[in-house]
Parts: C-alpha cells; structure tokens; sequence
C-alpha cells in the first residue's frame, strides 16, 4: 500500500514509518520539526520506498499521488511543548486533521487519528474504558492539547458519519522507548536523563499520581492492528501496568545506579491523578497487547539515551 504519515519525524511515527516500510509498504513522511527531530528520520534504514517531504500540515499536504491509507500523527504531545506551542497544538489537531480528513476523502484512503489518553483528563472512571467520556478542563493550560484532540475525534465521527470516509481512531496512553527526546519533558526521558548524569529525579507533586508506560514497539503493533482491523469505534492503546511516578522514580535510580535521590517540585496544573487503560477492545478486536515488559523497556530506553545524550 502507498502510505502518508503526517509528524512522521516524530518519537513514535518514525517508528511507525520503519515498521510499514518492514513491511514492504510505500511510505512517505510529512513533517516540520517543531517537535519532531531529523535524527529519527535520519536512523531509519535508507530505503528506496521512503520519502520525506518537510511541510507543516496545518497548511497544507504538498505530497503528489493517492494514498490507500493516512496515519495523522503530527502533534505535540508533551506537556512542556504544548504550552510552549499552543496554537500550534490546536492547529494539529483542527486544520491538520481537516487537511489530512479532506486529503481520506479525496483519495478513498483509510483515516487513522492518534488521539490520546489525554481525552479521558483527569478521570473520575478508573481504569478508563473507551466508553467514559472524560474530565477535561476546557479553558486549563492543557485544553490546547486535550481539547484539540477531542475536537480531531469529533470530526472524524463527522467524516466518517456524513462523508463515508474510512476512520480509526487510537488513544495513545503514556509510551516510551528510544528516539524521545532527552529534553521534552516528559517523565521517561526525564528521569532517565537525569540519572545518568547523576543528579536527583525531579518528582512532580507528592508522586503518589500514577500512569501506565507502554514501550513504543508494542505502541506501534497496536496501531497497525487498528488500523487493519474493522474496529471504527475509538481504541485503547497503552500498558495496564499502573505505578506511581515515586515509584518510577525509584526504579530508574536502582537500575541506573544513580545515588542523587529525588527533589520534590510543584505538581503541574490540572496534572492527572491516575492514568491505566482497559484494553480488552483492541485484545478483542485484533488479538493485541502488550509483549514487552517494563524491565526488558526500561533497559532499551536507557541504552537509548546513554548512547545519545541530548
Ligand atoms: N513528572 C514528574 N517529573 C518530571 C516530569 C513529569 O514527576 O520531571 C510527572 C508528571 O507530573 C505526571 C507524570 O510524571 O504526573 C507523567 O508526566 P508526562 O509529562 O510524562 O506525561 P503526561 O502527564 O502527559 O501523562
């Protein structure tokens, strides 16, 4: 199949682009580097059916050709970047997607939105099942994100219920693995970088809020069984796995080795408390769920960023 993915320079769609091209698909990747980072194209095997197009997508798709099937992943997607980039991170998940829905339509390809987690926001049904609604702040520092792709999945419900285009939607939890970046924030990549240059993990809050780590190459299995499967309702993808953020932090240091401890600082505003998905849609649906565990994970990640500190 001929494929676009849109952010396809990003942690987990370069991923996604090494294992369609595995595959024996045509890819081609869209992407701006406003979060995303040439490296990650730039390891990819070289390979005679990969293309790059260097485009922001909120404007527009310049890729020639049809496609059978669209994986919109572009977005920020870490807290310290969203509020860095606000109206950039609305624009992903409004323009882009209407772009990228347009572009489905056009070619009778498959839609594929990476919505995420985030939708659920702080939530009051524990663990979360597709079917819970959420508890989104819609005016908080976090509504850029949450709320630009609560709008992405109502309007591919829309274009699929009145335009007949072909649409999946995934709803990334917290994933981790090679190719994040050292510095964007986010806890992983957080904690792992700090330990290996010996310093304290900085916990957010009292570290008792949890969430569920999900290692990238099981991240992506799961979106290419969505997207194959005849799934049309939107789909968890994440590891059931729940610990507490102490926790985490108390691993990363025995397994580094790191002595420094942790420093508590301030939890971020409307930080959600707890964070596990129900995940029996998709181990329905396509026979997925997690293979690779939080130790054997945790090692790869940190062998990541050994070899590339930021
Ligand atoms: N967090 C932390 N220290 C850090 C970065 C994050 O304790 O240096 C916490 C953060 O407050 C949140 C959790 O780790 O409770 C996960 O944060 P992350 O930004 O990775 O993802 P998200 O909040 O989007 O799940």
């Amino acid at each position: 199949m001929r494929i676009l993915v849109t952010g396809g320079a990003g942690f987990i769609a370069s991923h996604l682009c090494e294992r369609l091209l595995e595959q024996g698909h045509e890819v081609v990747a869209v992407d701006n580097f406003i979060t995303g980072h040439r490296r990650n194209i730039a390891t990819l095997p070289p390979h005679p059916a990969f293309r790059f197009v260097e485009a922001d997508v909120t404007r527009s798709l310049p890729v020639d050709g049809r496609f059978d099937r669209i994986f919109h992943m572009a977005s920020p997607a870490s807290p310290i970047d969203y509020v860095q980039l606000p109206f950039e991170t609305l624009y992903c998940g409004s323009d882009a997607t209407r772009i990228a829905l347009d572009r489905a339509l056009n070619d009778g390809a498959r839609f594929f939105l990476a919505s995420t987690s985030e939708v659920y926001g702080d939530p009051l049904v524990h663990p979360q099942v597709e079917t819970y609604w959420g508890n989104v702040n819609p005016i908080g520092p976090r509504s850029v994100y949450d709320e630009a792709k609560r709008f992405a999945e109502a309007l591919t419900m829309a274009y699929h219920r009145y335009r007949h285009v072909e649409t999946r939607i995934v709803r990334i939890f917290n994933t981790y693995g090679p190719r994040m970046r050292a510095n964007d924030g986010r806890v992983m990549p957080a904690f792992i970088s700090q330990a290996l240059r010996n310093e304290p993990l900085t916990v957010f809050g009292d570290g008792l809020q949890t969430r569920s780590f999900c290692y990238v190459d099981d991240n992506v299995r799961g979106l290419m069984g969505l997207m194959e499967s005849d799934l049309q309702e939107p789909c968890n993808i994440g590891n059931p796995e729940e610990m507490t953020m102490l926790a985490l932090a108390e691993y990363i240091n025995r397994f580094t080795g790191n002595t420094a401890g942790i420093v508590f600082k301030p939890l971020p505003t409307d930080d959600p408390m707890q964070r596990k998905p129900v995940i029996d849609r998709a181990r329905n649906a396509f026979g997925w769920e997690p293979q690779v565990s939080f130790e054997t994970g945790v090692e790869r990640t940190v062998a990541y960023f050994r070899d590339h500190p930021e």
